[in-house]
């Protein structure tokens, strides 16, 4: 194992009002600011999973500012993804494909650890995505899926349990 504890960044992509904020204030442990409208931040957290402490550095600054800089950096800084859609939203759903592509793109030859997640699953009678589409769509691009809702909190300690156990098993398999 490693001398010093290793910090991992996890960057938040998707598009606007998908909750991305909202997890990552959860994560952060100041989901009570529901109402502060930020343009960017980030949550520094060491989380225990599995019996083993990890670091996660998580980054919500996809729109902090919408230069192809700094979303050129987004795509190149990141040791983990969560690509997040509303499923109250297709075009979100959509635009999520394109992300992961881009993704693809952008770090060619690497496996790295993305999860695709489904927002606002407690928005039932909205909903425009199924469990099952989403579920598709991770099988064809290779990644993790979950559903959650930041509004309940549902499945939000398990995304980022997720991302910290996929963060391992790659990095157990080199
Ligand atoms: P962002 O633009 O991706 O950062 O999205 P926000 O986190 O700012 O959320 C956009 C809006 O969706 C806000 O009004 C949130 O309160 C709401 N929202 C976020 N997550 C959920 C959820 O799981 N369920 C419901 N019902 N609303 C949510
Ligand atoms: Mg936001």
């Amino acid at each position: 194992s490693d001398s010093e504890d290793p910090v991992y960044k996890v960057i938040l992509l998707g598009e606007h009002g998908v909750g991305k904020s909202c997890l990552a204030r959860i994560f952060g442990g100041i989901e009570d600011s529901h109402d502060i409208e930020e343009a960017g931040n980030t949550y520094d957290r060491s989380v225990v999973v599995d019996g083993e402490e990890a670091c996660l550095l998580v980054f919500d600054i996809w729109e902090q500012d919408e230069t192809h800089w700094l979303q050129n950096q987004c795509m190149k800084m990141g040791d983990a993804y969560i690509i997040v859609y509303s499923v109250t939203d297709k075009s979100s759903f959509e635009k999520a494909s394109e992300l992961r592509i881009q993704l693809r793109r952008a770090r060619q030859s690497e496996d790295i650890p993305i999860i695709l997640v489904g927002n606002k699953s407690d928005l039932v009678r909205s909903r425009e995505v199924s469990v099952e589409e989403g579920r598709a769509c991770a099988v064809v691009f290779d990644c993790k899926f979950i559903e959650t809702s930041a509004a309940l909190h549902h499945n939000v300690k398990d995304l980022f349990e997720g991302i910290v156990r996929q963060i391992r098993l790659r990095k157990d398999s080199k």
